[in-house]
């Protein structure tokens, strides 16, 4: 199982804001589950950094739930220490492709952290994915795809996104010769995936 679901939740939506914790989980495109990753970080250690806190983002956490805000509180580590922890993770596990919900988040705010650390991702840059692409090719409301666990809990974010993505995936195989078909399967599935 070379993927890897990465879910990561911060205090702020673009680069160079603070990362509150990793969560991270090994996957296959047929939705099985391998191995996991979870740390929280204390934003003290991101702020010694100089990763900073969108206000906007403090006030959307405020509206979250009791649960999900609760978790983020256990054993908070320095940045740095969950950063290069992760990067072993990635090597021992030997996962290559690095998925994350939108184009734009999980790896990109993972890389910028990195870089105020002085590391490097351990992912190739051209290995990296997106499940929203995925859902939209493949027509994919995700509120059809059942989900259980504590929403914006990494861990359970992660899960739920691989059940997704293999739902995606599912339905564009399943799509026949209709749209871009068979040649979309044959074609780009084998070298995308
Ligand atoms: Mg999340």
């Amino acid at each position: 199982m070379i993927h890897a679901m990465v879910d990561i939740e911060t205090f702020g939506v673009r680069p160079g804001y603070a990362i509150r914790s990793i969560a991270a989980l090994q996957f296959d495109l047929d939705g099985r589950k391998g191995r996991e990753f979870y740390a929280n970080i204390s934003l003290a250690s991101c702020e010694e950094r100089g990763l900073l806190v969108d206000p906007a983002t403090l006030r959307w956490w405020a509206e979250q739930s009791e649960g999900a805000r609760a978790k983020l509180e256990i054993n908070q580590r320095p940045l740095l220490d969950v950063l290069a922890e992760f990067n072993v993770w990635w090597d021992q596990v030997g996962v290559q492709k690095i998925w994350g919900q939108g184009a734009a988040f999980d790896p990109v705010l993972i890389e910028a952290a990195m870089e105020k650390c002085s590391l490097r991702p351990h992912w190739k840059f051209w290995n990296v994915r997106d499940t929203r692409t995925t859902y939209e090719l493949a027509e994919l409301d995700t509120r059809d795809v059942k989900r259980a666990g504590i929403h914006h809990h990494g861990t359970d974010d992660c899960a739920y996104q691989v059940d997704c993505v293999a739902e995606a995936v599912r339905r564009l195989k399943r799509r026949g010769d209709g749209g871009f078909g068979n040649k979309f399967d044959s074609l780009t599935m084998g070298s995308f995936f």
